[in-house]
Formats: structure tokens, C-alpha cells, sequence
């Protein structure tokens, strides 16, 4: 269970301190960085690619490598600006947090907690091994406006449900002050931290720390050039700290939220904030992002607006949401909250998966999407649920397949928020609605009326009219190579009812 720490008594310590940060990749607002700042003037960054984080068969993406990889490197040359250094090191952090401790005689470290399964282990076990060696640990929630332990139903009981969840959420925030003021306690300009000098430096260079540099380091050069992203003009997530502000101020200051409610279903638009990999990766705080919500709010004048920013506002708790479902319910991670969906007998055809994948199954609308993720890291909100209910309830795949293949191309792939929206369309999650089933042909016509987004992503079918294009009806002299639809969606529907009805 994740709880930020008591307060602590600090006094001002002329001890060295390090800072390890990880889901929280900036300096500005920063809950464990601010603490840490406070107390220690000798304070050193760290940052550790885990390797279990970053594997590309499962765990993240060439999209999201490249976003980290640019987001540290803005890190790194943010610490030597206030005069310390972020030290990357390349390996298992149970073994390399300890080792960096010791070696550089550090009395303290600090950092923000995280939610995933096996963060929530690995930092145990090196929160044991520390504290075996006298090392002092100090712990924080940062990475979510309200702690998920003052969000319980009246039973003192986790909530299942997204709307009960969110009336609490709400309440919880409306009675605190939710401030994006943690600022780092060093500024650029004033006095600075102290850090490595030049001869702890070069020692920490010559350990077994695989300590990674600049650019040119193996580490950060297999992130970003050996298995490259190639597209990053195409990603609308920008990395670093300093282009996540950007995102956010323009978000709000051009209009974008006071007009989210109309316009955020309508995948051709670029009408969302375009912030889920800086949410994720914490190169943006969610108190900032909260409270530049509530700052347009005060500064509304229209009901539509107010509606929009109120729509916006949801769709951060539902980040919450799925947050505090995986912290109270970490089995989510192995499969569906609903144990009879494993009971489903999937059909699971390689070539249909592939297909899927690759954007050539017939259907354009589902095409269009999974070329947009495969070109850009990303993909519209609407059309995720568009092609995972496709997966799920017209190809038969299991929905575990898809939330892999997301985690493996998407940008802002995160374990609570893509199993959450997986389990949410598969209907094998908490939601209380089990047999939602999305025409795709239905919702191309709804959201992508003038077939813009279609013709975008599929290049071939430009010439095709709006109509055809929308209901899929396209001749076969007029394919242009795009491929017939590999399933009749009426006929899987039936069969995939069949299915359902058997299963107990
Ligand atoms: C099958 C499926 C898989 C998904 N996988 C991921 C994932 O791996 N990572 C991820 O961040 N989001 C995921 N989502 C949620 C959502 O699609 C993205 O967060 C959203 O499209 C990101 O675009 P945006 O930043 O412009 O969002 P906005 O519309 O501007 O929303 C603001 C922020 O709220 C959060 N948010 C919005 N919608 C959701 C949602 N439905 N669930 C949880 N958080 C939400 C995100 O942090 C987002 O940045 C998934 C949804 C589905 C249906």
C-alpha cells in the first residue's frame, strides 16, 4: 500500500543525500525532490534504467524509450544547472542503489512511490537492504493527487466502481489544498547544490556502476538511436520537462480544455491535451495539471466551458482510477477481475492478430488506428476502445494479446491505465456493464464523419468516397491493395454472444 511519509523532523544536514527518481522525471514540483532539497544541500540525482522496465518484449515501447531517454537527458542538464549532477546507471537497482550509497557515502536517500507490482517489491527489498546498512529511506506519494488510502467507501473498502470512486476523489480534493508548489529549494541562479566533485566522479566511473553519461553512453544511446523510434515528429507526446509545461500551457491557454466536451471524440482533431506520457513517465505533475484545470475554471465564462473542463477533469480521475484499482487489486496485472473470463474460450488466430497489428484488416476505421500507433506511439482514446473491443469481441483474441501489443508500441504505455482500458472494453474488469460491443462501422460514422482521420492514416483509400469509407463497402477495382475485410463484424458478434452465454 502505497502512503507518503509522516512528517519528518528536518534539520538542515550537512550530510550527503541522494534523490532517485523514476516515475518523476523533473525538478519543478516534485514531492521527494522538495523534501529532499530541504533538508540536504549535498544532494545527488540518480536515475537507474531498470531492466525490467525496459524490456520491448514487454514492458515498454521504442516510442517510450525515446521519451525517456530525451526526458533525462533535459533531467540531466537541469541538476548541473543547480550545480550536482544526475548520475544514470544502467542495471538492477536492488543491486545499484546500494552500491551508489556506499560508494559515494551518502547518509540518506529519497525518492517517490510507486504503484506498479513489482516497483512496489523491488523497493522493498531495497528499502530492506538499506536499512540494513543504516541508510536512512524517506518515502513519498507524488505521482497522484489523492492517496489512495483516504479514498475507501464507508466500509473502509476499496471502490469497484468509477462514479462512487469519483464523487470521492472530488470530495477528498475539495477539502485539501491541492498545492503544485514543491519547488526545489536550490534555484538556478542563487546558491546551489552541492554534488560529486571530479574525483568521486571519476571513481564512480571506474565502479561496476555502469554509469551512463551524456548521449554517447551506451545505455542512453541503445534508449534512443539503437532500436530508434523513428517518427518522433508524428508522436504528439513531447518529452522532457520543459515541452510538458509547454503542452499543458497550451492545452489550456488556446482553448483546448474549455472545448474537451465536444471535441474529444473526434479522433481527426488534435482536441486532447496530448499529456499521457508525461502523466506516466512524471515529466508533469498532476498537481500542476489539476491546477491549471481549476485556474481555467475561475477564469470561465460559458457553461460549455465549465462542461469541458469538467469532462477533462474526469478523465484524470479515471488515471486515478485505475491507479488505486491496481494498488487495492494487484492480481488485475495477471488477468481479468472477472474470474469466468477465464473460462473464455478464445480463438486466437496468429494471422487475424497480425493483421490487427499491422492495420490490414479491412475495416478502416480499426486500420486507420493501429496505424496511427504503429507511426506515431500513440493513439486517439476513442479509437483504443474502438480496436480493443474489435480484438476481443469480433476477432475472439484474448484481450491479454492486445494490452501486450499496446505496452509494446505505445508511447505512454502504462501497466494501471492500459490494463484498466483493456479490461474496461474486454467487459473482464469492474465495470458493471459486461456486454458492450462496439460497431466499428457505426462508430467510424459517429466520430469520423468527414473521413479525415481514415484518410489520414490510410493513404490508399484517400480517393474512396466519405460514405464508403465510413460503412467499409469498397470496391475491389478501387482497393488500391488495401485488403477485404478479413470477418463479417455481424456474423462475430453472434458468435461471440454464443460464446459468452457458455461460459460460467
Ligand atoms: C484499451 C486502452 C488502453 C489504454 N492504455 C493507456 C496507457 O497505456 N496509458 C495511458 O496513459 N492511457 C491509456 N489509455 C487511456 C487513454 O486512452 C489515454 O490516456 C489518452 O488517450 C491519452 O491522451 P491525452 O493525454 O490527450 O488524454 P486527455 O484526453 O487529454 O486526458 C488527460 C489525461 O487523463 C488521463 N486519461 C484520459 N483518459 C483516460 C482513461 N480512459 N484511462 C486512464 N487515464 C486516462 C491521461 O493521463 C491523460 O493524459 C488507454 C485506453 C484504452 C481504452
Amino acid at each position: 500500500m502505497v502512503q507518503s511519509m509522516p512528517n519528518h523532523e528536518y534539520k538542515m544536514t550537512k550530510f550527503r543525500s541522494i534523490f532517485w527518481h523514476r516515475r518523476d522525471l523533473r525538478i519543478e514540483d516534485n514531492i521527494g525532490l522538495f523534501e529532499a532539497s530541504k533538508s540536504s544541500k549535498n544532494l545527488i540525482g540518480t536515475y537507474v534504467l531498470d531492466p525490467n522496465l525496459l524490456d520491448l518484449n514487454r514492458t515498454t515501447s521504442e516510442a517510450k524509450n525515446w521519451f525517456l531517454g530525451e526526458s533525462l537527458i533535459e533531467l540531466q542538464k537541469n541538476w548541473e544547472e543547480r550545480g550536482s549532477r544526475l548520475l544514470i546507471l544502467n542495471g538492477d537497482p536492488i543491486i545499484l542503489i546500494s552500491k551508489l550509497v556506499n560508494l559515494i557515502k551518502a547518509e540518506c536517500i529519497y525518492w517517490n512511490e510507486n504503484i506498479e507490482p513489482y516497483e512496489i517489491n523491488r523497493d522493498k527489498l531495497i528499502t530492506d537492504k538499506l536499512s540494513k546498512e543504516k541508510i536512512k529511506v524517506y518515502t513519498f506519494l507524488d505521482q497522484l493527487i489523492v492517496n489512495p488510502s483516504n479514498i475507501k467507501t464507508n466500509n473502509n473498502e476499496p471502490y469497484k466502481v468509477y462514479g462512487p470512486f469519483y464523487r470521492k476523489w472530488i470530495d477528498r480534493i475539495n477539502k485539501t489544498n491541492v498545492s503544485n508548489n514543491n519547488l526545489i529549494q536550490i534555484s538556478r541562479t542563487s546558491e546551489k547544490i552541492r554534488g560529486i566533485d571530479d574525483k568521486e566522479l571519476s571513481l564512480i566511473k571506474n565502479s561496476d556502476l555502469n554509469y551512463c553519461i551524456t548521449r554517447k553512453s551506451k545505455s542512453i544511446y541503445d534508449l534512443l538511436y539503437l532500436n530508434r523510434f523513428k517518427d518522433t515528429n508524428l508522436c504528439p507526446c513531447k518529452p522532457g520537462e520543459s515541452e510538458s509545461i509547454k503542452q499543458l500551457n497550451f492545452f489550456i491557454t488556446k482553448g483546448g480544455i474549455n472545448s474537451y466536451y465536444q471535441a474529444r471524440d473526434i479522433p481527426s482533431l488534435e482536441s486532447t491535451s496530448n499529456l499521457s506520457a508525461a502523466l506516466s513517465l512524471g515529466t508533469i505533475s498532476c498537481r500542476a495539471v489539476w491546477n491549471s484545470a481549476q485556474l481555467s475554471k475561475v477564469i470561465a465564462t460559458e457553461k460549455y466551458q465549465i462542461n469541458s473542463i469538467d469532462a477533462w477533469i474526469k478523465e484524470l480521475a479515471w488515471r486515478e482510477f485505475y491507479q488505486n484499482a491496481l494498488i487495492n487489486f494487484p492480481e488485475l496485472e495477471k488477468g481479468p477481475y472477472r474470474e469466468k473470463w477465464l473460462n473464455f474460450p478464445w480463438q486466437n488466430k496468429p494471422n487475424w492478430f497480425e493483421d490487427w497489428c499491422n492495420g490490414f484488416t479491412g475495416i478502416p476505421i480499426i486500420d486507420a488506428a493501429m496505424r496511427q500507433l504503429k507511426y506515431s506511439g500513440w493513439m486517439h482514446n476513442r479509437c483504443r476502445m474502438i480496436v480493443a473491443s474489435f480484438l476481443v469481441k469480433d476477432l475472439l483474441i484474448d484481450w491479454r494479446w492486445g494490452e501486450l501489443f499496446f505496452m509494446k508500441s505505445l508511447v505512454d504505455g502504462d501497466l494501471a491505465s492500459n490494463n484498466g482500458g483493456w479490461q474496461w472494453s474486454a467487459s473482464s474488469g469492474m465495470d458493471p456493464k459486461p456486454m458492450r460491443i462496439f460497431n466499428p462501422f457505426r462508430q467510424a460514422s459517429k466520430f469520423d464523419q468527414d473521413g479525415n482521420y481514415i484518410r489520414k492514416w490510410i493513404p490508399e483509400l484517400s480517393h474512396i468516397s466519405t460514405a464508403n469509407l465510413l460503412s467499409g463497402e469498397i470496391l475491389s477495382v478501387e482497393r488500391n491493395g488495401y485488403p477485404e475485410p478479413i470477418i463479417n463484424h455481424k456474423n462475430q458478434t453472434l458468435i461471440f454472444k454464443e460464446l459468452y452465454s457458455k461460459i460460467k
